[in-house]
């Protein structure tokens, strides 16, 4: 579904990522691991056309992604992101998060949107939320909201960006809960940053692992963790364990 060749992005004359290539197919959970300033936002950034890239090629479900804004406004309704920091507009409530998008954007009928929206705050157990504004709730409380509101565009693929690092610890569990959930019943089509450990272990079918931009290893979560072909990799899950 989403296929990446030799891309390379500079920032100025300094290169943050050398030569990227994955496939991620159809179901498929992929986690990007690496040490931090390896360039796994900036890689997940470009998958999602927040950041340009310098050369290299991305093609979504077979079709080449030219560099045009509008290609990527159209792309991002499929490609869904969640982010460190929950970005959830602060004048809105928690239904009215959900539904802009897929209201305003997609422009489908506000009353399916709606009752779609209460089923998924339902699943993730908020539906008592929805009329509450973001500031009255916790962190993993908005994270959870901020993953509804990318599931209710229909996408078909997920990024996840350390979308658990700010969160305190008992908060991070019912996060993880609903991504495991998302690749075992929905089998979502995702790409996970995660400094998390025993998670990536779990739900990663393929895992990157990356060093100063470059992919060091690119294996099954089940040979990266049982046997990591690098020293760094070692290294890497030794300091995490
Ligand atoms: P972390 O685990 O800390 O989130 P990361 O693997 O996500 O790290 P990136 O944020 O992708 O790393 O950063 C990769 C490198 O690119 C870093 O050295 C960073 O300083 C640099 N970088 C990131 N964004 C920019 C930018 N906008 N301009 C210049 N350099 C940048
Ligand atoms: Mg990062």
């Amino acid at each position: 579904i989403l296929r990446v060749e030799n891309l390379n992005k500079y920032y100025g004359d300094w290169q943050a990522l050398h030569d990227i290539n994955l496939t991620l197919h159809k179901g498929e959970v992929l986690t990007l691991l690496g040490p931090s300033g390896s360039g796994k936002s900036t890689l997940i950034r470009c998958l999602n056309g927040l950041e340009t890239f310098s050369s290299g090629a991305i093609y979504f479900k077979g079709k080449k992604i030219n560099g045009s804004s509008k290609t990527w406004q159209a792309l991002r309704q499929k490609i869904g992101m969640v982010f460190q920091s929950y970005d959830l507009f602060p004048n809105l409530t928690v239904i009215e998060n959900i539904m802009l998008a897929p209201v305003k954007v997609q422009k489908r009928s506000e009353k399916k949107v709606r009752a779609e929206a209460i089923s998924l705050l339902k699943r993730v157990e908020l539906d008592e939320y929805v009329d509450t504004y973001p500031r009255e709730l916790s962190g993993g409380q908005k994270q959870r909201i901020a993953i509804v509101r990318a599931l209710a565009l229909h996408p078909e693929i997920m990024l996840f960006d350390e979308v658990t690092a700010s969160l305190d610890p008992e908060m991070v569990r019912g996060v993880l809960q609903i991504m495991a959930d998302l690749a075992k019943k929905d089998h979502m089509t995702m790409i996970i940053v995660t400094h998390e450990m025993n998670f990536a272990r779990q739900i990663a079918d393929q895992v990157l692992f990356l060093e100063d931009g470059k992919i060091l290893e690119n294996t099954s979560g089940k040979e990266f963790f049982a046997h990591p072909q690098t020293d760094r990799a070692r290294d890497f899950l030794t300091s995490m364990d």
